[in-house]
């Protein structure tokens, strides 16, 4: 049995060292144990640093290890795609660099997906311990939202950690949308699916690339793509309003035949300009939103684009690989 662990990877210069050899060391235990060999595919997502050269070293010495190098930076969900492409082996594992995810949860893994019959077994994350408090507040308020909003299941504290059986990875690869999102992406594709809780564990080297904004961007993709609520409730605040400004209508007819008071409300009027200018505004944003996606889905752009694999590299030197 194969199994593939796929790494993305974007300036990882400084965690690389570290992840190689725990990879190793676990490898060599899950080989005597169960049997299981492995192949590391890494994705370098148009790295600015030495990971290129570090990965490129790593994969003339050793056989196992794979790599394909994106052109520029295409993002995390695009790395974890083109990893899954690659992957040949009959169970996929996705592991960050940074050995956010610990490789010893490997092999109850995969004896979750061997012997238990599950097709998935996801690594998530019983705290949010090293966090800021803002983040986890915002993380906690998304998941409760997109529960409500959106037929896919989103758990919370999921990572991307997980270990996929072939029939699982497959499914993945036939959601070829553009706009990845892949925590709704796993939700969707169903499975049955085993949580593997475990605790948060630092960076070992290197820093993280998401800011606050960008995961907060992310979240607002998450929800567009998984859900169509948001135009349901753009378009309930419409009739809301006009609902609204009809009974302000007949209420200032009626006081003015009843008592004859004269129609002032300055300020009335600049309020009610202000809500309904507002609202009309928020709901063309909302339109605009999803206008946006779908537009860049009708292109039906790459997901990625390869600028060298470790298979290319090898050919033009003339070493020979043994084709799967
Ligand atoms: N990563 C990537 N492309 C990006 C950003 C990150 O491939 O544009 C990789 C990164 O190298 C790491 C993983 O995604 O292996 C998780 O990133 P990071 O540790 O920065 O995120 P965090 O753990 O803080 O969520
Ligand atoms: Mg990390």
């Amino acid at each position: 049995m194969l199994l593939s662990i796929i790494t993305p990877c974007y300036n990882e210069e400084e965690a690389l060292p570290y992840f190689l050899k725990a990879i190793r060391m676990e490898s060599e235990k899950l080989l005597m144990e169960l049997g299981l060999e492995i192949e590391i595919i890494f994705v370098d997502d148009g790295s600015r640093d030495r990971t290129m050269e570090l990965l490129r070293a790593a994969a003339k010495e050793d056989r196992r290890v794979r790599y394909i190098s994106f052109s520029r930076n295409f993002g995390k969900e695009s790395a974890m795609y083109a990893g899954m492409e690659a992957a040949l082996g009959e169970c996929a594992v996705i592991m960050d660099a940074d050995l956010q995810h610990p490789p010893v949860m490997l092999e109850e893994m995969y004896r979750a997906i061997t012997e238990e019959g599950y097709d998935i077994a996801a690594a998530r994350r019983v705290s949010r311990k090293g966090e800021p408090p803002v983040r986890s507040l915002f993380a906690r308020l998304f998941y409760k939202l997109i529960n409500k909003i959106s037929k896919a299941e989103f758990v919370d504290g999921a990572s991307d950690f997980r270990m996929l059986s072939r029939p699982a990875v497959d499914a993945l690869l036939r959601l070829g949308e553009y706009n990845r999102f892949s925590k709704g992406i796993f939700g969707w594709i169903g499975f049955k699916t085993k949580w593997i809780p475990y605790e948060n564990v630092e960076r070992v080297a290197g820093e993280t690339t998401w800011s606050f904004w960008k995961l907060l961007l992310y979240s607002l993709d998450g929800i567009i793509a998984f859900s169509t609520a948001p135009l349901a409730i753009a378009s309930l605040m419409g009739l809301l309003f006009c609902l609204g400004a009809f009974v302000y209508f007949l209420y200032i007819v009626i006081t003015t035949f009843l008592y004859g008071s004269p129609t002032s409300g300055f300020p009335t009027l600049v309020c009610l300009l202000l809500i309904v200018g507002g609202s009309i505004q928020l709901s063309l944003g909302i339109i605009g939103q999803y206008l946006a996606k779908a537009y860049l889905e009708t292109k039906r752009r790459p997901i990625y684009i390869v600028r060298e694999t470790e298979r290319a590299v090898a050919r033009t030197e003339g070493t020979v690989l043994c084709e799967k």
